[in-house]
C-alpha cells in the first residue's frame, strides 16, 4: 500500500470535522477501516531533531496514539521500535513504512503483551537490532465497554485487561531497566479514566489509576538514577480502539462531552510524548501530562 492511501485528510486546520458516523468493528479493529481514517500527522508534523540519535520502543505503536508517536519520534530523529498483536500486521506495516520514509531505522515485532517471555524479550530485541534504548512507550491497551456494567465483565475480560494494561506494562518495564542509562524517559499511556471513570469502562478505568500510582511511584524510584517517568492522560481519541470497543451508538456520540465538543486526533496526542521524551523535559518526571480537550484532571 502506498503512503497516500493512508494519508490523513489533510494538514492540521484541514481535519476532518465531527460528528463522525457511528461505527463499530470486531477488536482490535483497524485504521483503515475507519470512516473517517484517523490523522496520525502524516501531512503535519515537522520535526526539529529534538530526538536525534535516540532510539525508541513502542507497544501497541500500529495504530492510533502509538502509530502518532511513532511517526513523530522518527520525524524527531529517532529510531523506533514498536510491537502490535499478530492480526493487525498490515497497519503495522504502515507505521513501519512512515518511519522508513522519515529515513529512520524501524523493528517491528508481532506478539503479545499478555505473555511474559514476549515483553521480557522486547527491549533486548530492541538494543540487539537497534543499537540502544533511550525511551520506552508503554502504551499497548485493551478496553471492552460493558454498558450494563460490573455483571456483565467476565473473568475472561478482566483478566485480558489487567494482563495487557498492567502486566504488560510491569514487565516490558522491569527487563528495559538494566539497559536504561541516565537521561532515558519512560512515558506510560494512563487516561482521563484514570480521574474519571466511565460505568462502562469500569476495569479499564481501575488499570488506568494503576498507571498513575505506577507513574508516581516510579518516578521517585528511577530519580537518582536520571531516568524520568512520566505519562500522558488522553481525553477521547478517534483510533481503532473506539469502533472497536464501542456500539455504534456511543462512537457517534465519542468526544462530544468535552468541552472542545470533538474527540482528538492521534497526532495532536503526540507533541505530548515527544516533549515528555525530550532532553528539555530534563527536570520534569512523575508529571501527568493532560491532554483531555479540556476535561479538568487533578
Ligand atoms: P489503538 O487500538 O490504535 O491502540 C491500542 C494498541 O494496543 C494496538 O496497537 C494494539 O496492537 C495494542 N494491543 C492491545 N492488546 C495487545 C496485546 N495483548 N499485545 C500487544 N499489543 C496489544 O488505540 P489507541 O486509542 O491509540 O490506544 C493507545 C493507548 O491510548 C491505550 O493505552 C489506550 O488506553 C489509550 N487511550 C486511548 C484513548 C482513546 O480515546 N482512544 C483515550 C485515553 C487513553
Amino acid at each position: 500500500m502506498t503512503r497516500d492511501q493512508h494519508s490523513p485528510e489533510g494538514p492540521a486546520g484541514q481535519r476532518p470535522e465531527p460528528p463522525f458516523p457511528g461505527q463499530s468493528q470486531p477488536h482490535p479493529g483497524s485504521g483503515e477501516a475507519m470512516r473517517p481514517q484517523p490523522d496520525h500527522g502524516e501531512a503535519s508534523y515537522r520535526g526539529t531533531g529534538r530526538l536525534a540519535g535516540r532510539t525508541a520502543l513502542i507497544t501497541g505503536g500500529d495504530s492510533g496514539i502509538g502509530r502518532a508517536v511513532a511517526l513523530a519520534f522518527a520525524r524527531e530523529g529517532a529510531d523506533v521500535a514498536f510491537c502490535h498483536l499478530p492480526e493487525e500486521q498490515a497497519d503495522a506495516d504502515v507505521t513501519a513504512q512512515l518511519v522508513k520514509e522519515s529515513g529512520r531505522r524501524v523493528l517491528a515485532v508481532a506478539g503479545d503483551v499478555r505473555e511474559e517471555d514476549f515483553c521480557t524479550s522486547l527491549p533486548a530485541r530492541c538494543v540487539g537490532e537497534l543499537g540502544g534504548l533511550d525511551i520506552l512507550v508503554n502504551n499497548a491497551a485493551y478496553q471492552m465497554s460493558q454498558p450494563e456494567g460490573l455483571a456483565a465483565i467476565t473473568t475472561g475480560q478482566f483478566d485480558r485487561v489487567m494482563r495487557t494494561n498492567l502486566y504488560g506494562m510491569f514487565w516490558i518495564t522491569r527487563a528495559a531497566l538494566p539497559g536504561l542509562r541516565p537521561g532515558a524517559s519512560i512515558i506510560n499511556t494512563a487516561s482521563v479514566q484514570a480521574y474519571q471513570p466511565s460505568p462502562h469502562l469500569l476495569d479499564y478505568a481501575m488499570t488506568k489509576a494503576a498507571i498513575v500510582a505506577f507513574t508516581h511511584g516510579l518516578a521517585q524510584q528511577l530519580a537518582p538514577e536520571g531516568i524520568r517517568v512520566n505519562a500522558v492522560a488522553p481525553g477521547p481519541v478517534w483510533t481503532p480502539l473506539i469502533p472497536a470497543t464501542m456500539d455504534e451508538e456511543q462512537v457517534a456520540h465519542f468526544g462530544e462531552q468535552s468541552p472542545l465538543g470533538r474527540a482528538a486526533q492521534p497526532a495532536e496526542m503526540a507533541p505530548a510524548y515527544v516533549f515528555l521524551a525530550s532532553p528539555e523535559a530534563s527536570y520534569i518526571t512523575g508529571e501527568i501530562l493532560n491532554a483531555t480537550g479540556g476535561t479538568p484532571l487533578p
